[in-house]
């Protein structure tokens, strides 16, 4: 991506934004295509009942789940919608070696009418084929990708909360299953879909973030794998988020690897600065950054309402004499499960400022989530109906 030139108000769409809005065909017309092997022990409504009364992020799990495998030889095969259980792999598994892997996140949210919907499927159809072809993985058919979310929220529906902010979190994932310690692509590869009844983020509100900024660690490099969504990047965060932590923060913000001096994202949100006058920045895309339909989404938002938006290197040090003088107003953080969490505190080696606003966090919230759970006017067609 270039930085916007011009009017701030028109940016090109990223190859990323000009796939995922090709229209998607309607949901029963992709039904069906992953075969369903139902489960002969699902659980029980009482016990359904129970488990979306205590909602936490990724611990429980519905009865069924999606599976295919691709071999070099035969291609995409055995679509199914199987029951919910381990995953049995040799102990020789490429991706418990090499970790080739990639994976997706993606919500269902259930509407006031009792339909179930899902946000731009197609974006992530395609961002994870764009983080296969990085990892050396076989592309799905995007309309394959999507149809698997139809067939297993279809089966699944009633695991769809239907409180606010609630939702069924989707975990697509593909990885090298092949058994071989020798170094080269996988020639079996596995994609599941496991479901997830989700909470909200903020079960009491929103509530602002402190971040940690590490100088000593990164989370990508040029020609790296930054840009895609592969386990590896997750892998190698978990040390530095330990560091934050220990300095009493809720989540690491990394720099980047050449100069050291520019803001990328957070572990697994993208990030975004409001300036006093109204302006909103966020990183450009180098290659080093996640590019986050959320981070998509809200862009297209705040420039629909007039704001302008501009994708630029932020450097540490200029994002922290704004903040002390005042020129900046807000931060927040966005990606999928959280929706937008502003930004409260941000501290390093040798500085920590803290950043009292969240007016625009709050307004981009309620307007997003009110397009996700059908309260406001769907004008950019990014829901798609499942159920
Ligand atoms: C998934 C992810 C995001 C957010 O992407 P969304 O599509 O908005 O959920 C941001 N950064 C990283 C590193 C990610 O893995």
């Amino acid at each position: 991506m270039t930085e916007t030139a011009g009017s701030a108000y028109d940016r090109p769409s990223t190859p990323l934004e000009h796939a995922a809005a090709a229209p998607v065909p309607d949901a029963d017309s992709l039904a069906g295509r992953f075969v369903l092997n139902r489960s002969a022990s699902p659980a029980s409504a009482a016990e359904r009942a129970q488990a979306l009364q205590d909602l936490h992020f990724g611990s429980a799990f519905t009865d069924h789940m999606v599976h295919a495998r691709w071999t070099r030889a035969a291609g995409w095969q055995d679509h199914a919608v199987i029951p919910y259980a381990p995953v049995t792999l040799s102990p020789a598994a490429a991706v418990l070696h090499y970790a080739q892997e990639v994976f997706e996140g993606i919500k269902a949210y259930r509407h006031a009418d009792g339909t179930v919907w899902t946000f731009r499927p197609r974006y992530n159809a395609v961002r994870m084929n764009a983080s296969a072809r990085r990892m050396a993985l076989p592309e799905l058919p995007e309309e394959d990708f999507i149809a698997s979310l139809v067939d297993l929220v279809r089966v699944e529906h009633l695991w769809v909360p239907e409180g606010a902010g609630e939702s069924l979190y989707l975990r697509p994932f593909a990885f090298a299953s092949e058994p071989f310690l020798g170094v080269r692509a996988s020639e079996v590869v596995d994609y599941y879909v496991i479901a997830s009844p989700a909470g909200s983020y903020f079960p009491h509100g929103l509530e602002p973030l402190s971040i940690w900024v590490t100088t000593g660690y990164h989370r990508a490099g040029r020609g790296g794998t930054g840009a895609a969504k592969t386990g590896g990047n997750y892998a190698s965060s978990l040390l530095p988020q330990q560091e934050a932590y220990s300095q009493g923060c809720d989540q690491v913000c990394f720099l980047d690897d050449v100069t050291r001096s520019s803001v990328e994202e957070l572990g697994g949100m993208n990030i975004m600065v409001v300036n006093a006058d109204g302006t909103v920045r966020t990183p450009r895309l180098t290659g080093t950054i996640l590019e986050g339909s959320t981070r998509s989404a809200i862009m297209t938002l705040l420039r629909e309402e007039g704001r302008p938006v501009v994708e630029e290197t932020i450097t540490l040090a200029g994002l922290l004499e704004d903040i002390r003088d005042g020129q900046v107003s807000e931060v927040f953080a966005c990606g999928t499960a959280a929706v937008v969490v502003p930004i409260g505190r941000l501290a390093g080696e040798d500085f920590e400022v803290t950043i009292a606003g969240s007016q625009v966090s709050r307004q981009v919230y309620e307007r997003l989530t009110g397009i996700q759970y059908g309260t406001r006017e769907d004008t950019h067609g990014w829901m798609y109906r499942l159920v």
